[in-house]
């Protein structure tokens, strides 16, 4: 996909801004986009400086949540996570930027809601650990994979205008 504005004087050098940058699998599950906080979940990855390289709704199946949850299968509760997750439709995404995958994970707050702190998605919007609304990567590695099974066709490539003004 061409970057429209790769040429931009007022950019770094593509190479010089990739070497700061990682990204992570964020999924609104499908409580969040039942109770209508996928754009206040959106807003809070932008207002943060985290660029959407990648975005979709969709419904999974089985078989998809299953390998997408793989490394949680020998778990008591990964029967009713799995048809939580396949429960409605979910928003795939791909958020870009320094340390974005620990900070996401910051943002999204501690798995069972009842930990997370206020002003954490969870926090803020979520009681239990089977409706906790987010999902987001817990390392670089998970994110490359879960990128790779939700993005096979693969995701955008562009670069924010705003970037010196995130960046130094
Ligand atoms: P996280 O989503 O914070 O990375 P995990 O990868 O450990 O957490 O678990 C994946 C999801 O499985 C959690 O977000 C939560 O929805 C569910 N889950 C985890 N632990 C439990 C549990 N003990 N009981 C019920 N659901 C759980």
């Amino acid at each position: 996909v061409a970057n429209t504005i790769s040429g931009s004087p007022f950019l770094p050098s593509s190479s010089s801004l990739d070497s700061r940058m990682e990204q992570s699998f964020i999924m609104i599950k499908p409580d969040g986009v039942q109770r209508g906080l996928v754009g206040e979940i959106i807003s809070r990855f932008e207002k943060k400086g985290f660029y959407l390289k990648g975005v979709k709704l969709l419904s999974v199946e089985r078989s998809f949540a299953e390998k997408h949850y793989a490394d949680l299968s020998a778990r008591p509760f990964f029967p009713a996570l799995v048809d939580y997750i396949i429960s409605g439709p979910v928003v795939a995404m791909v958020w870009e930027g320094k340390n974005v995958v620990l900070t996401g994970r910051k943002i999204i707050g501690a798995t069972n809601p009842s930990d997370s702190a206020p002003g954490t998605i969870r926090g803020d919007f979520a009681i239990e650990m089977g409706r906790n609304v987010i999902h987001g990567s817990d390392s670089i590695e998970s994110a490359w994979k879960e990128i790779a099974l939700w993005f096979p066709e693969g995701i955008a490539e562009w670069k924010s205008n705003l970037h010196p003004w995130i960046y130094e």
